[in-house]
């Protein structure tokens, strides 16, 4: 042991190779096939490309070629293509920091061609004649005459034979061909006036002739978004927001249709997340997701586009300005639809309780123990049984096996009156339960409270890693798109983990076997999907880390009661009792109130009594 310590010690010190260190940067730059199709496309349109063509096989793993009629490469500048840290775009910092290229970092190709069989095939528009160069697992210098028309052709044939290692994390063919597509699609929205055609295995599966942004954005997204989307066009100094945005009506299930581009390149942002979203917080309903394709052009110095090699995240010199812009501008284009169509726009649930007079809102702090109700109630049994329309009680007890210790028996009105939330008297409009207290009536919204409930319940079989799941009787399955199929293959393990057994059932259909008990008799498409959604989003471990919270209330949104539902006044009350027994039940998950009181003092004033 002590010879190999003092090996290790003697270590000289050397420069790495420079293949190898290009196949280090090739674990960022090529993560998979997806990746490599970003990079030679980007490459396309740098070189200012009208026409694209792109032929995979096998996913993209076999197989990658790319075909423009851009600009092209001098046959003796071929080498330097493939060399490491060669690039055509910037010479000198101030370069960088003006960056108006996809690219810049001049690694892209290096990096491919460490891992892959390379050629590249360009004519120039100066030239008579084309030339290519092969790159297999390393630089190359050999140039050979070829033939070819104006432009270049990029081939990356057999990603990974020479690394194993990353061979072993690629995928199935078609998660592979889903991200595949994902890049393709991203790029020919965002580039309108340049015609694209993809091929898989000899199929042609996409071809999108040169259009203007809205007839491109209705042959990828489909015509149901276009129909309906706005068009935005806001400047002000040195910024500029245009594109298209989804009427709120018209939201969708999950984040597919959110495209937001920097200056031409797709981002995933943050900042203009938020933006976009407090554009839109008032006029979609929470767990519905705003489609859009919106372009943000910016003075390229007053953005940092160097943060990461595959360059989806950025920097904004003056992030608030940018915030503010955006949310602007869009809260505007929203705005005019909203007053043509007010009747489709429900108001804020905070605008309904300002109209009411001298409402104290009390929100509920009393925890678990003062108020005597630490155990759920036989009738919280039976609703959650009624709610998940369960058969029997047995089913009930297996679905909620947490409440399975319940005992009392059904409480008298009398009883429930010294209750904080008192009892209920009647449901209203299927959305409200109304209720008497000893202080006048407390009006509940049903779906709110039982979401905090849940989520709350969730929460901590969570921390007490209590997340095994419950088989279902009978497995849920639903058709989806290829990139659900995709992370649903992918993250079969880590969902397994916090009790979802979620996997492919086709190319395009997702088979849910196994889900949290509480969540048993909800939803379970909706909630599979929106469980992707959030996954594909944010990626696997940031939903089960800093996003759990976020993870949590999706879960609670698709298991909890639903309006229009009628409950029977035992599983009012059982709610109500519920909420009692719950902490931080005066507002659900989305901060909004769960319930009110409406004082006899309050009722009194409305009716101009005692005056
Ligand atoms: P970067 O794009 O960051 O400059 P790459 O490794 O992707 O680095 O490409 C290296 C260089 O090869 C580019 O700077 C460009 O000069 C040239 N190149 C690559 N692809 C093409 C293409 N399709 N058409 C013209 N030139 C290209
Ligand atoms: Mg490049």
């Amino acid at each position: 042991m002590s010879e190999r310590v003092s090996e290790r010690m003697s270590a000289s010190i050397r420069l790495l190779p420079d293949t190898l260190i290009s196949q280090i940067a090739a674990g960022e730059v090529v993560e998979r096939p997806a990746s490599v199709l970003k990079e030679l496309l980007e490459n396309a349109l740098d070189a200012g490309t009208r026409s694209i063509s792109v032929t995979l096989l096998e996913g993209g793993v076999k197989l990658i070629r790319v075909t423009d009629d851009g600009g092209g490469i001098v046959p003796d500048e071929l080498p330097l293509a493939l060399a490491r840290h060669a690039t055509s775009k910037i010479a000198t910092l101030a370069d960088l920091e003006r960056v108006a290229t996809l690219g810049f970092r001049g690694e892209a190709l290096a990096s491919i061609a460490s891992v892959a069989r390379v050629s590249v095939t360009s004519r120039p528009s100066s030239s008579t004649r084309a030339a290519m160069i092969r790159g297999e697992g390393g630089p190359s210098s050999n140039v050979e005459p070829a033939a070819h028309s104006f432009g270049t052709t990029v081939e990356v044939a057999d990603l990974y034979f020479n690394t194993p290692a990353r061979r072993k994390f690629l995928r199935a063919e078609a998660t592979e061909y889903a991200h595949c597509m994902d890049v393709f699609q991203r790029i020919a929205i965002s580039h309108s006036d340049v015609a694209m055609s993809l091929r898989h295995n000899q199929r042609v599966v996409a071809h999108y002739a040169r259009a203007d942004l809205i007839t491109r954005v209705s042959a990828v997204l489909g015509e149901d978004f276009t129909r309906s989307a706005r068009t935005v066009d806001e400047s002000i100094a040195g910024l500029r927001l245009h594109g298209t945005a989804g009427d709120p009506g018209q939201s969708r299930a999950n984040r597919d249709a959110q495209f937001f581009f920097v200056n031409g390149r797709f981002v995933r942002d943050k900042l203009l997340a938020h933006a976009v979203r407090q554009a839109y917080a008032d006029l979609t309903h929470g767990d519905r997701h705003p489609a859009f394709v919106l372009f943000l052009e910016i003075d390229p110095a007053g953005v940092d586009v160097n943060v990461h090699p595959a360059k989806t995240e950025v920097r904004f010199r003056d992030s608030r300005a940018v915030h503010q812009f955006v949310a602007k501008a869009l809260g505007k284009a929203l705005a005019m639809t909203a007053a043509q169509a007010p009747a489709a726009v429900a108001a804020p649930v905070s605008a309904r309780g300002d109209s009411l007079p001298n409402i104290e809102r009390r929100p509920f702090t009393i925890v678990q123990g003062q108020l005597g109700v630490a155990q759920p109630t036989a009738a919280y049994t039976a609703m959650i049984a009624a709610l998940r329309d369960a058969p029997s009680p047995a089913v009930a007890h297996a679905a909620a096996p947490a409440l399975a210790s319940a005992a009392p028996t059904l409480q008298t009105a009398a009883a429930q009156l010294d209750q904080p939330l008192g009892y209920a008297l009647a449901q209203l409009h299927g959305v409200y339960i109304l209720a008497q207290n000893d202080a006048g009536l407390v009006l509940v919204d049903m779906h709110a409270a039982h979401e905090r409930i849940l989520y709350e319940q969730l929460k901590a079989n969570l921390v007490a890693h209590k997340t095994t799941g419950q088989s279902l009787l009978i497995p849920v399955t639903f058709t989806a798109d290829p990139l659900d199929v995709a992370a649903a293959e992918e993250h079969h393990a880590a969902l397994a983990e916090i009790g979802f057994e979620i996997a492919p059932a086709s190319p395009t259909a997702i088979v849910v076997r196994t889900v949290p008990p509480l969540l048993a008799k909800g939803d379970v498409a909706a909630l599979a999907r929106a469980l992707l959604a959030e996954v594909r989003e944010y990626g696997i471990g940031a939903v089960l880390n800093q996003r759990q919270d976020e993870m949590l209330a999706t879960m609670a949104c698709h298991g909890a009661v639903r309006a229009n539902r009628s409950l029977t006044l035992a599983e009012m009350n059982a709610l109500l009792r519920e909420m009692e027994a719950t902490e931080r039940a005066g507002s659900c998950n989305h901060g909004r109130p769960t319930w009110y009181q409406l004082s006899l003092a309050d009722l009194d004033k409305l009716f101009l009594r005692g005056r």
